[in-house]
């Protein structure tokens, strides 16, 4: 099935911070990307603004090399990337000093979308938004894109929420999780809402306990200094699986809008119930012969940070009383592997007694490598000799049922279409944002207060003992992770 491909309005776009390291892997080959699907219009400007002293043809040259580089789906010629990059233009600016300004105006055309993406370090994010509003740049239609990390904690994501707002309107901000830009995820939301199978089951009358996993095989590499200020918890579980566990737990939206989406997330947000110590296990990547460890590569041999986080987290509702979300994310894990597996209750009385065993089906929905989701069913084995049960899955992976992935746009190229068409559904709003910090800085300042110690994980492992011990003191395990 080739997917269908609506063109977007007419835009200017402009990446601050466009020789940077995400627009050069991520969003501008993504651009181009769309640019060969046929979705961006031919008269759309794409205008990068940096401090660099460059010139356009130089910043053409440096998005012709980043395409060549990062762009894994490269199914366009040079000719093509000829094109695209005649739609691209540079400007330099010092986001914090008055030079530019006038030069990006007059590239920009009115009466068109107006795009702004801060791929830019935080603290330049006020600035640029008084800026864009002082100088007359944005206007009350324009958006602006801002990217992870939204604050350290509740205070410092209030500010920042606070900064963004004195110049744009909620309706205009744009807080980027590629997570809910993949397909599968956007798939969860329609094999829930678009089918009657699931959706009376969905509850803890019929779900053991769902497990949510992300998986990494690299460690810190050169984001050491940055990452031992944050760990796992900020880097990963506040906004990331925080955002999958509100898709896999929230009540069904009366639409698929915006606000209607985003109100049923913040309720999941707000009823999750604070975490005893015991349910939270943290850890850090020892070394290994060939390996450095996680204190090696923070830079700091005392560091207490986590590279590694498994939770039970509990969701004080109707819908999830006594129904336990596992999470747990980590860096240099045996394998890199993001998945949500729904562990549904076996059935209440087995008429193929005690020798079939239990079994229970799982709905296992793999974010990646692979997107697809499989159910598993149990049916009998094949063959004469009695009645045995085996649990066997039904597959429907995308790029089988779908036809080629490659067709499948990636989680930028697709958000930043997203952006364009003015859809915030799959945004964060600032009240989440908030509301996930609420519930994650108490979890944080007690195991600071605590002077917690992360257990050692060898490289290459499922993770510390400790996160297996937490699963089996309740009869359960974690799911392999597997690629
Ligand atoms: P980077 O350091 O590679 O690039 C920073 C860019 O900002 C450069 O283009 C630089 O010229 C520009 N810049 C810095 N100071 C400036 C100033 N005063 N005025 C104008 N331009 C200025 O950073 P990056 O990795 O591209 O990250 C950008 C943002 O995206 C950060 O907020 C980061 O946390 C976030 N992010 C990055 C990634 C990633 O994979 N790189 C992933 C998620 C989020």
């Amino acid at each position: 099935m080739v997917s269908r491909v609506i063109p977007v309005d007419d835009f200017d776009l402009v990446i601050f911070g466009g020789t940077g390291d995400l627009a050069r892997r991520k969003i501008l080959p993504g651009l181009y990307r769309r640019f060969c699907a046929g979705q961006m219009p031919a008269e759309a400007r794409i205008i990068g603004a940096a401090r660099s002293d460059f010139g356009t043809p130089e910043f053409r040259d440096m998005v012709r090399d980043a395409i060549h580089e990062f762009s894994e789906k490269n199914d366009c010629d040079e000719q093509k990337i000829e094109q695209f990059l005649a739609q691209l233009h540079y400007v330099t600016i010092d986001v914090m000093g008055e030079g530019g300004w006038s030069e990006l105006k007059d590239l920009m055309r009115d009466g068109i979308v107006k795009a702004f993406y801060f791929s830019v370090a935080p603290k330049l994010f006020g600035a640029i938004a008084e800026r864009l509003h002082l100088k007359g740049i944005s206007d009350q239609d324009s958006r602006i894109v801002v990217e992870k990390p939204f604050g350290r904690d509740l205070e410092t994501a209030k500010a920042l929420n606070a900064d963004l707002a004195a110049h744009f309107d909620e309706t205009q901000i744009y807080r980027i999780d590629h997570y809910l830009g993949k397909e599968t995820v956007q798939n969860l939301m329609a094999v829930r809402f678009g089918n009657i199978l699931f959706e009376p089951l969905w509850n803890a009358q019929y779900i053991d306990h769902i497990q949510i996993t992300v998986a990494e095989t690299v460690g810190v590499g050169g984001r050491g200094e940055y990452y031992d200020r944050a760990g796992a918890m900020r880097d990963m579980v506040q906004n990331h699986l925080m955002q999958l566990l509100c898709l896999i737990a929230m009540e069904p939206p009366s639409k698929y809008d915006p606000d209607a989406v985003r109100d049923e997330k913040l309720k999941v947000i707000r009823a999750l119930e604070p975490i005893a110590p015991h349910h939270i296990v943290r850890g850090q990547y020892d070394a290994t012969d060939t390996e450095q460890s996680y204190r090696e590569d923070a830079g700091d041999p005392k560091s207490r940070t986590e590279s590694y986080i498994a939770l039970r987290c509990m969701i004080a509702n109707w819908r999830w009383a006594n129904t336990p979300i596992y999470i747990r994310t980590g860096k240099k894990l045996k394998a890199r592997a993001s998945e949500i597996a729904v562990v549904f209750k076996d059935t209440p009385h087995s008429i193929f007694g005690e020798e079939a065993g239990k079994h229970a089906n799982v709905l296992r929905i793999r974010l990646q490598p692979n997107e697809g989701m499989t159910l598993q069913v149990t049916i009998k084995e094949p063959g004469p000799g009695g009645m045995r049960l085996v649990d066997v899955p039904l597959d429907m992976s995308f790029a089988d049922a779908l036809g080629d992935e490659d067709d499948v746009p990636d989680a930028y190229e697709r958000l930043i279409m997203d952006v364009i068409r003015g859809n915030q559904t799959l945004f964060m709003r600032g009240d989440e944002v908030e509301a996930a910090w609420a519930w994650t800085d108490p979890l944080i300042n007690g195991w600071t207060a605590r002077n917690d110690v992360p257990k050692l994980y060898d490289v290459g492992s499922a993770g510390p003992d400790d996160a297996a011990l937490m699963l089996k003191r309740e009869n359960r395990v974690w799911r392999e992770i597997k690629e």
